[in-house]
């Protein structure tokens, strides 16, 4: 029999285990914390953790997304010449469904909620899954095999694929992140670029202008304006897409802010792709709830509108939710920053923030940035001073924007959790 080892006990790493042991593999899951996980030891799984040593006779290593390559495990299992696959390798080789890939920095999961929303439309079965928290692994066995399965992937999911081969795929934008891990921007590039490697000529690659990918697809690309060569999707006063023509004007799409107009696009032509005609992603768009914690509308107070936009964990992304809401505006920004730049934000906010309200391990970093270009700002410390300031501070028809540009772990434990407790807040002021 083969062994393999997981590395990571987190969601995917436990529905990767699950599945190997189905599979008839001995498996032996290690997390470098203590993490408990009482339904793998019932399969007999052999859990270790914590755990943090190389692990000798293993055929086969799935490392979870949060875990560093450099990891022991994984580098002895290297070193010793081991495949090494992510959980979504492992899924598509398990799987026979129609797959979609979405990747970038910024725009994934609600790219890849809407990419499904709109082939649902068309009446076909689609899941959206992979990073935005459903690990494709849990699907297998149980998913109708026409499902389109919609599967959002990290760099670090991508680092570690081998024969992933989606039917179409999009790289929506690539900006400094997650370079801590990483190591350098072209290390990051390179991972993303991988979704697309396996491609046939059949397939839609949609890649940013001028960034060359690898595969056999030639890259398509969205353009936020008249239409250049290659475009698959652009704006005329509304979303037009290659094939399908006119869609919608967008002040009929409910999603708010340029940077969305980005994301419907690249979710109209995959949609298009399998199958959507004009219709369906029209009446798809329409009926699109949005994601929870991107610039999700919490409610108004005496006139005051609280957004909450938690899943803005770095500049470019707050950067985003500034564009779309440009004055009158409150915003609470900090945590835990990745080592980019604040200035380019500062100069953005200059636009239309009327006072930043800093929170957190690096507010005053930003804070520097902010006064810098003269932004006015205001210590807080934590997120529900800072909401008890912004609303006392706002004006009717003015916002109270939560777009940290952080991670979250410094205070809470993970975004959604700041999200929640953003809302909490906000209705303690009485938004409703
Ligand atoms: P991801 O899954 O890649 O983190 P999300 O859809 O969760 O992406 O959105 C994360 C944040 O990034 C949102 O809060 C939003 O403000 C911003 N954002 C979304 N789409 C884009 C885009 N296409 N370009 C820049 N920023 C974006």
């Amino acid at each position: 029999m083969s062994t393999a080892l997981v590395v990571g006990l987190g969601r995917s790493g436990r529905a990767a285990a699950e599945l190997l042991k189905r599979r008839g593999w001995d498996v032996i899951a290690v997390d470098g914390a203590p993490v408990a996980a009482p339904e793998l030891t019932a399969l007999s799984i052999d859990v270790r953790a914590p755990f943090a040593a190389p692990v000798a006779g293993v055929d086969l290593v799935i490392k979870s997304p949060g875990v560093p390559s450099a990891a022991t495990p994984v580098a002895a299992a290297r070193a010793a010449g081991v495949p090494i696959w992510s959980e979504i390798e492992l899924a598509a080789r398990e799987l026979t469904n129609p797959l979609i890939a979405i990747t970038g920095t910024n725009g994934k999961t609600t790219t890849t909620e809407l990419t499904a929303h709109l082939i649902r439309a068309s009446g076909q079965r689609a899941m959206a899954c992979g990073n935005q928290g459903l690990p494709v692994t849990a699907l297998v066995d149980g998913v109708d095999p026409d499902a389109w399965l919609v599967i959002e992937c990290s760099s670090f999911q991508l680092e570690d694929i081998d024969t992933f081969h989606p039917r179409g795929a999009v790289l929506l934008n690539l900006t400094p992140d997650h370079l801590d891990r990483h190591g350098s921007m072209d290390a990051y590039r390179s991972a993303k670029l991988r979704v697309f490697a396996h491609l046939t000529g059949d397939d839609l690659a949609i890649a940013p202008r001028g960034m060359a990918i690898p595969g056999a697809a030639a890259a398509r690309h969205l353009d936020l304006g008249p239409p250049g060569p290659g475009a698959i999707a652009w704006d005329d006063n509304g979303l037009v897409v290659d094939g399908l023509g006119r869609v919608m004007g967008w002040d009929d799409v409910p999603l708010p802010g340029r940077h969305n107009r980005q994301n419907t696009m690249a979710a109209a032509a995959l949609a298009a792709h399998a199958g959507a005609n004009a219709e369906h992603v029209a009446l798809g768009l329409a009926s699109f709830p949005g994601v929870p914690h991107r610039l999700e509308r919490v409610g108004t107070a005496n006139g005051v509108l609280f957004l909450n936009d938690s899943k803005a964990t770095n500049p470019d992304a707050a950067m985003a939710a500034l564009d779309a809401y440009d004055r009158g505006v409150h915003l609470i920004v900090g945590g835990r920053g990745k080592g980019t730049s604040f200035d380019p934000l500062a100069a953005v906010a200059r636009l239309g923030v009327v006072c930043a309200y800093l929170i957190g391990e690096d507010g005053p970093e930003i804070g520097e940035a902010l006064t810098r270009a003269g932004v006015a700002t205001r210590p807080c410390g934590t997120l529900e001073h800072a909401v008890t300031a912004a609303f006392a501070a706002a004006v009717a028809g003015e916002v109270v924007l939560l777009a940290p540009a952080c991670a979250s772990f410094d205070q809470f434990s993970s975004f959604e959790d700041r999200g929640e407790a953003f809302r909490t807040a906000a209705r303690a002021a009485g938004a409703v």
